[in-house]
């Protein structure tokens, strides 16, 4: 069962994360007593300690895609968690062009503190513990490979829905009902040219796929100029499932 998320920042747009008008850190889940880092932006393990997390208690880190403001602290919280390798975590999930491409984002030596690399891509399905952690539709995104990511117990389903540009073929690939989904919602309107989901595809998303929860983060200085509460409360009105803008520090319990 899903026990609770951390929002370790809620940045999105260049501007607001590197001038760190909010954090980049990422999200820490606590799922079915696992604990899994989601894309560690700039400042990610100063986020951890400040929140009181501890990084050697994290078995699991997913890096939805190469883009600094979701890895770039991966390799200062590998080197952490893992006390410089000598004690390996067990599963890192990414996409290959994040560890493989031209210019990956984590250092060679790291590897040796990761007991098993799992790529993710579309067909990803890897079992941890009790959890599945399932990758879905390729994004499109300029730059880096993005995948959406799924991860389910047998009680509940959270669904991550990184950066990119909204077309139809996501309400399909994306699950629906999840006990919870978040999006990487940059843009109140979408910007025909830049490949990044708005409020405007959000709202679609919601009540087309109907989670039981939907929660806004990775904002640009247009979405917080137009306040990211008003517009989570706009996306409610319309789809009437219960919708919040993240905050720097927001953790929600679920269980
Ligand atoms: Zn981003
Ligand atoms: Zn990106």
């Amino acid at each position: 069962m899903l026990n609770w998320i951390k929002f370790l920042g809620t940045g999105g747009g260049r501007v607001v994360v590197f001038r760190q008008l909010r954090q980049s850190g990422g999200m820490w889940l606590r799922f079915s007593g696992v604990n899994i880092l989601i894309d560690p932006g700039p400042g990610s393990l100063i986020r951890i300690f400040e929140n009181g997390l501890e990084p050697k208690d994290l078995n699991v880190v997913i890096l939805s895609h190469r883009h600094l403001d979701h890895s770039s602290d991966i390799n200062a919280v590998l080197e952490s968690a893992t006390e410089s390798t000598k004690k390996p975590i067990d599963l890192l999930v990414a996409p290959k062009d994040a560890l493989e491409g031209e210019e990956p984002v984590l250092l060679k030596y790291l590897r040796k503190g990761i007991k098993d690399i799992v790529y993710l891509d579309e067909k990803t399905d890897v079992s941890y513990k009790n959890l599945e952690i399932k990758g879905i539709i390729k994004h499109i995104h300029r730059g880096a490979d993005t995948y959406g990511i799924n991860i389910t117990d047998d009680k509940s389903s959270f669904v991550y829905v990184p950066c990119g540009k909204f077309f139809d073929d996501m309400l399909s690939a994306y699950p629906a009902n999840a006990d919870i989904m978040v999006f990487n919602t940059t843009f109140v309107k979408p910007r025909g040219n830049v490949q990044h989901l708005s409020a405007e595809d959000v709202k679609k998303m919601v009540s087309h796929l109907k989670p039981k929860k939907a929660v806004i983060t990775h904002f640009s200085v247009e979405m917080l100029k137009a306040n990211p509460k008003s517009v989570a409360e706009d996306i409610q009105k319309e789809t009437k499932v219960p919708t919040i803008a993240a905050e720097d520090n927001m953790k929600l319990i679920f269980s």
